[in-house]
C-alpha cells in the first residue's frame, strides 16, 4: 500500500470540505469515506508533540510553522519522532 494509514495523517472531502485526522490507526485498512467517496489525503503529516513525563501526545492541526510552545507536566513538550504505523 502506498499511503499507508498513519497516526496524524489528514483527510479531505472534496465534494463537502469536512477535514479529519487519523489519531487512532489500529488497521491498514482505515479508508476514510465522506460523501459517498474516499477522502483525499493531505500532506504532509501532521506535527505530533509528545510529553516525556506522562507520555501525552498531542497534534497540531493549524500554526505549526509559529513558534508554538506546548507545556505538559510543566515542560516543555518535544516533538514526537516521525509517525509510524500503529498495526502490529
Ligand atoms: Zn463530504
Ligand atoms: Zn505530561
Amino acid at each position: 500500500m502506498s499511503r499507508p494509514v498513519q497516526l496524524g495523517r489528514a483527510y479531505r472531502c472534496n465534494l463537502c470540505g469536512a477535514r479529519v485526522m487519523v489519531i487512532r490507526a489500529a488497521t491498514q485498512a482505515l479508508e476514510p469515506h465522506c460523501c459517498n467517496q474516499p477522502m483525499e489525503p493531505l500532506e504532509p503529516l501532521r506535527k505530533l508533540y509528545r510529553c516525556a513525563v506522562c507520555g501525552s501526545e498531542v497534534a497540531v492541526l493549524y500554526g505549526d510553522n509559529g513558534p508554538l510552545e506546548l507545556i505538559c507536566c510543566h515542560q516543555l513538550m518535544g516533538e514526537r519522532p516521525a509517525p509510524v504505523p500503529e498495526a502490529a
